[in-house]
């Protein structure tokens, strides 16, 4: 059920001071499809995820969401567009308990809180055990549910998750990937960086490599999952 382009990114150079670490990058992400980012530490794809959601700004090049042009709009028009970033280290409100840290997504679409509210406990059973407590007490694998919960409470049109894997236990790992691939089955668009390339590539429907800002590599999940040297680089150890 993969639809049209939802996400165009065409030729974007981006970085931090003279020197770019984005060397012109084009990817898409069509409607519903689930498209995985590798690439080693240092390749650029925390940079690309926080320029696409208008964290960061790029120096040029096109981004465009659905035919509505993202280029230098702040990050608040941009969740609003309907790209909503999962940020790597999850990034939770830590003294706020699970419910207002759920409940704080819907910042732009308060419509039907509270049902959606309990959607997202259906979803991730966890959370509703632990509702009324502070985010901070929660483990590793708890918040990031709960700052996937977070992000899908803002209406995304497209998820972008930034290793969303990082720093849990294997059995936590397996659990946040059922329910990612819960919510691909859903059609929920998803772009997804993880350095557990592996386990990426067995949910993702395309992938794209990343190395030095530059994209050296595109295919489909099983095409990458099935190159060497690729294996060899990017899949060994996972
Ligand atoms: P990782 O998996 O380690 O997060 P990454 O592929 O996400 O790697 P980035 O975090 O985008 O890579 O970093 C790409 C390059 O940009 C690195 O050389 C990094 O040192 C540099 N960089 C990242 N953030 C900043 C910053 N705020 N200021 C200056 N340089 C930065």
């Amino acid at each position: 059920l993969v639809g049209p382009t939802l996400l165009g990114v065409d030729d974007l150079v981006a970085g931090y001071g003279a020197e770019p670490v984005l060397h012109g990058i084009s990817l898409q992400v069509k409607r519903g499809e689930m498209v995985a980012l590798l690439g080693a530490n240092g390749a650029g794809k925390s940079t690309l995820m926080r320029t696409l959601s208008g964290l960061h700004r790029s120096v040029s090049g096109g981004l465009h969401l659905d035919g509505n042009s993202l280029e230098h709009k702040p990050a608040e028009a941009v969740v609003g567009l309907g790209l909503v970033l999962v940020p790597e280290g999850r990034q939770v409100f830590s003294e706020l308990t699970v419910l207002d840290n759920i409940r704080l997504g819907a910042f732009l679409h308060p419509d039907n809180i509270d049902a959606r509210v309990e959607e997202m406990l259906t979803r991730f059973p966890r959370l509703r055990e632990r509702l009324h407590q502070r985010a901070g007490l929660l483990s590793g694998g708890e918040q990031q549910m709960l700052a996937v919960a977070r992000g899908l409470m803002a209406k995304p049109r497209i998820l972008l998750l930034d290793e969303p894997s990082l720093g849990l236990a294997p059995k936590v790992i397996a659990e946040l990937f059922a329910a990612l691939d819960q919510l691909r089955q859903e059609n929920m668009t998803i772009l997804l960086v993880d350095q557990m390339a592996a386990l990426a590539l067995a949910l993702a429907d395309r992938a794209y490599v990343i190395e030095g800002g530059r994209v050296v590599a595109q295919g489909t999940a099983a095409e990458i999952a099935a190159n060497d040297d690729l294996a060899k680089a990017y899949l060994g150890g996972h």
